[in-house]
């Protein structure tokens, strides 16, 4: 079975939130650091139980330490793994990867994706001389089931396609080599900025698509040209909140339905993970969405994977918050 690992942070309250509620109401009481209590004043109390519960006054490097660096020492060992940050719009799943601003890397609030490379670079064994080591980075993003190559936006419908040898993979997509980390904060950075300009060629907002940074670590020796890879995705999901139905048409409408069928396909990929009741079927759904099939290799088997389902702790969201939450638990 697959280890995964789930994991709830709470964004602090922000000014909206203050003026409509105070400043003290939350819709959480912690009970410990896996254990907590939410109300939200009208359907009963519910206790949650994750495997780490980040609440308001948590750090982003405690967010890496639990979540992320275990999968990378794994990754460096040629098991691949993927970090997923889902939620609401404005629930705090781009500030968990990326913080502030992805260059700004002397930042004690940088997020996972500049802790991730530099964690990257120091578990690679590059004094061992019977190794060779070659970092690639793709990034992309997924938008009403089409994929768009960040780092190079004239590709912008890239298929995927699947192997015995290469397992799965983007044809076409950009790889780009890094043999540190301030370059490949650069290359994040550049294909970052290329998301807006995606978003105003499109007329879209960047909550409405899926982003996912690829790394993949190869590692040949020398001495018997073995090779082995572990690949790395970070995803950061499109916003959970459920679009009012009977306001909601054309378009906004359509982008609505692609993005939950996929977080709904996702979910039920990562519940047929964990399901390891006896007469599970072991048939695992990769292919009902475009984000499952190009997890497949960095999801499932030996590999490992760590959901981070980021909400806000008022009770003007407490909706949203809930079914997070919920969606959580199912992966369990
Ligand atoms: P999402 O990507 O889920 O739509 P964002 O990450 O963009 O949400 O967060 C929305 C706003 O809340 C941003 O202005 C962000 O800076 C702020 N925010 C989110 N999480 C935190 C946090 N843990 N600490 C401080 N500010 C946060
Ligand atoms: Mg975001």
């Amino acid at each position: 079975m697959s280890s995964v690992t789930v994991c709830a942070r709470f964004r602090p309250l922000n000014s909206k939130e203050r003026r409509d509620h105070g400043d003290s109401p939350s819709c959480i009481q912690s009970v410990d650091s896996e254990n907590f209590i939410f109300k939200d004043g009208k359907e009963e109390e519910s206790m949650f139980c994750f495997d780490r519960v980040f609440y308001q006054e948590s750090l982003q490097s405690d967010v890496y330490d639990f979540l992320a660096r275990p999968i990378i020492q794994d990754v460096v060992n040629a098991i691949s793994g993927t970090i997923i940050t889902y939620g609401q719009t404005g629930a705090g799943k781009t500030y968990s990867m990326e913080g502030p601003s992805i260059l700004e890397n002397k930042d004690q609030n940088k997020g996972l994706l500049p802790r991730v490379v530099e964690g990257l670079f120091e578990c690679l064994k590059l004094d061992d001389e019977t190794i060779k080591y070659t970092v690639k980075l793709s990034m992309v993003e997924i938008y009403m089931e089409k994929v768009r190559d960040l780092l190079d936006l004239s590709k912008d419908n890239l298929q995927i396609k699947e192997c015995k040898v290469l397992g799965v993979f983007l044809s076409g997509v950009t790889e780009i080599s890094i043999t540190d980390a301030a370059e490949a904060l650069v290359h994040l950075s550049n294909g970052i900025s290329n998301r807006t300009v995606g978003e105003t060629q499109m007329n879209m907002e960047s909550s409405r698509s899926h982003c996912a940074y690829i790394f993949t670590v190869q590692q040949e020796s020398v001495r018997d040209t073995r090779l082995k890879t572990g690949k790395l995705i970070l995803l950061d999901l499109a916003g959970s909140e459920k679009i009012e139905k009977t306001g909601a048409e054309g378009k906004i409408l359509e982008e609505a339905k692609t993005i939950n069928k996929s977080l709904s396909a996702l979910g039920n990929v990562i519940n047929a993970l964990t399901d390891d009741s006896p007469g599970r079927v072991n048939h695992i759904p990769y292919r009902d969405s475009k984000i499952t099939r190009i997890l497949r290799d960095a999801l499932g088997g030996p590999s490992r994977t760590a959901l981070l389902l980021c909400c806000s702790p008022s009770p003007s969201n407490a909706a949203e918050s809930l079914s997070t939450l919920r969606f959580g638990t199912r992966a369990k």
